[in-house]
């Protein structure tokens, strides 16, 4: 349960583990750098004597090396860090401490292509060694593991503290209060209620820029990127438009370059028109954004969160960037703009995601206790959709059924935790090239018990000019799929193709 108090059980685990092993290590891995300091404090709080290194990327070269050589030589007891630290050398390991294992953060997805929770298992499987994995919503993987007995489940079913309520989930039917700037009347009369209570509110929208595309009513003209299979988002006090996928960037053109109307509309809204919007809905209050854009200068990010925690803030917008790990203690309102397109993806794993995004971004209301007033925290869900069943698990609560529902989907289509995959992705200057080489790919070896399904164009196909195109490859059989893989890599770099290829084994974007 979110709230529950899982950081006490990783620090008490800590300490069994500092105690008993004189020279024992513990590694402890979070998704984001972001999260570190607020881990780290609470560790050096307990701990004070026990020498602690960490590891991220936005360390010095100089300072990796002297955590990392700390941990190597064994005289760092504890590691704490992001995915690159599990490939850390640690003479002593005794312990692993995974939080927010759902989180696809773990997953690195470009060149060396691995995941840090799934090498973290095998790697206390190799050592035979305890491993905790942590999380209020538990990858399907996961879920799966500890519903079969392989791993072993261990539930946290009470709040922390002590008559800290859950926040009560409502939904707002977009269909019966049409929203206006992108707010339903009853969101704006919540945020009004918050704002004379003093209390802060946090707008939760996962689209930075002001607007997703600009276009002309005239002639039909959208601004797409040039190099991409995309649209140039529209950033309003920059006065550019960025693509996010190649980042491209030009001014915001005075006219359509088709017909030359000068009447371009914005459609769509991102994290600035909400920001824009509340400025005039709310002139007198402390508006903040968090998100890529607002963020970019080294240590801005930890100063604005901070600004949140000194009380100097009243309505926060954020992306995912404020979904994790932050308690902010005078939050008692949370609103949720435009989640529903997640629920249409193409992609399988697209609900698991929005739900665990929804329930960590609903657990920054109202952590501490019932607020002063004696009222109950809330999270307000705008959406077109009240009657989906994924929003019937949010507003109980009730992850179990969530989950219970999407794994018998995952049975019922053959997809992954009941079938493993590997994904070979190519990428050449004409599409057709890459799919003559996946095709090649294809046919180039006997496959028994092994699916290999038709190369397609991935769904953005072009990216900085480049076109890419992806090949799936599934078994039932964890051992066949791996046999199979070992042979087909040889076969593929014998091919001596100028294509540019990856292959990925339990790919999490397909
Ligand atoms: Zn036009
Ligand atoms: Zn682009």
């Amino acid at each position: 349960m979110t709230g529950s108090g899982k950081t006490e059980v990783y620090l008490q685990a800590c300490a069994q583990v500092l105690e008993r092993e004189a020279d024992g290590q513990i590694l402890v891995l979070v998704p984001e750098i972001n999260l570190t300091p607020q881990l780290e404090g609470n560790i050096r709080a307990r701990f004070p004597g026990v020498m602690l290194a960490t590891l991220h990327s936005s360390l010095s070269e100089g300072e990796r090396m002297l955590h990392w050589l700390a941990a190597h030589q064994g005289r760092a007891r504890i590691i704490l860090g992001t995915r690159l630290s599990i490939l850390a050398s640690l003479p002593n390991l005794k312990l692993i401490v995974i939080d927010e294992e759902h989180d696809p953060s773990y997953k690195q997805q470009e060149g060396l292509r691995y995941s840090a929770r799934d090498l973290a298992v095998w790697r206390a499987r190799q050592l035979a060694i305890p491993i905790v994995l942590g999380s209020a919503t538990p990858s399907l993987e996961s879920w799966h593991h500890a519903g079969s007995g392989r791993y072993r489940k261990l539930e946290l079913r009470e709040r922390a503290v002590k008559d800290a309520v859950l926040p009560r989930v409502r939904l707002l039917d977009m269909e019966r209060d049409k929203p206006k700037d992108g707010l339903t009347s009853h969101l704006v009369a919540a945020l009004r209620q918050r704002m004379e209570r003093g209390e802060q509110s946090l707008l939760f929208l996962n689209r930075r820029g002001y607007a997703p595309v600009i276009s002309c009513d005239a002639c039909g003209w959208v601004s797409d990127c040039t190099r991409c299979t995309s649209f140039m988002v529209l950033h309003k006090p920059e006065h550019r438009l960025r693509c996010h996928h190649c980042s491209l960037e030009m001014r915001i053109p005075r006219h359509c370059p088709t017909c030359g109307n000068v009447d371009l509309q914005p459609l769509g809204r991102g994290t600035q028109r909400v920001e824009e919007g509340l400025q005039q809905l709310f002139p007198e209050a402390r508006i903040l954004r968090i998100d890529a854009d607002s963020t970019r200068r080294k240590g801005s990010a930890q100063a604005a969160f901070d600004t949140v925690h000194r009380g100097e803030v009243d309505i926060l917008i954020g992306t995912q960037m404020v979904a994790k790990g932050h308690d902010f203690k005078k939050l008692t309102l949370v609103g949720i703009l435009n989640p529903d397109t997640a629920l249409f993806s193409q992609d399988y794993r697209a609900s698991e995601r929005l739900f665990a995004q929804l329930m960590q971004v609903a657990g920054r209301a109202g952590r501490a206790a019932r607020n002063e007033g004696g009222s109950v925290s809330e999270v307000l869900v705008q959406t077109r959709y009240a009657t989906h069943p994924l929003y019937a698990a949010l507003v109980s609560h009730d992850y179990d059924r969530f989950a219970n529902r999407e794994l018998e989907d995952r049975r019922g289509a053959a997809l992954p935790p009941y079938m493993y995959q590997a994904l070979l992705r190519a990428e050449a200057r004409e599409l057709a090239i890459a799919i003559a080489f996946l095709e090649a790919a294809r046919d180039c070896l006997a496959h028994e018990g092994i699916t290999i399904n038709d190369p397609i164009p991935m769904t953005m196909t072009r990216v900085h000019n480049v076109d890419r195109a992806q090949l799936l490859v599934e078994s039932p059989s964890r051992p066949a799929l791996q046999a199979f893989l070992k042979q087909w890599i040889v076969a593929l770099r014998e091919m001596k193709s100028r294509v540019k290829w990856s292959l990925e084994v339990d790919p999490l974007d397909i």
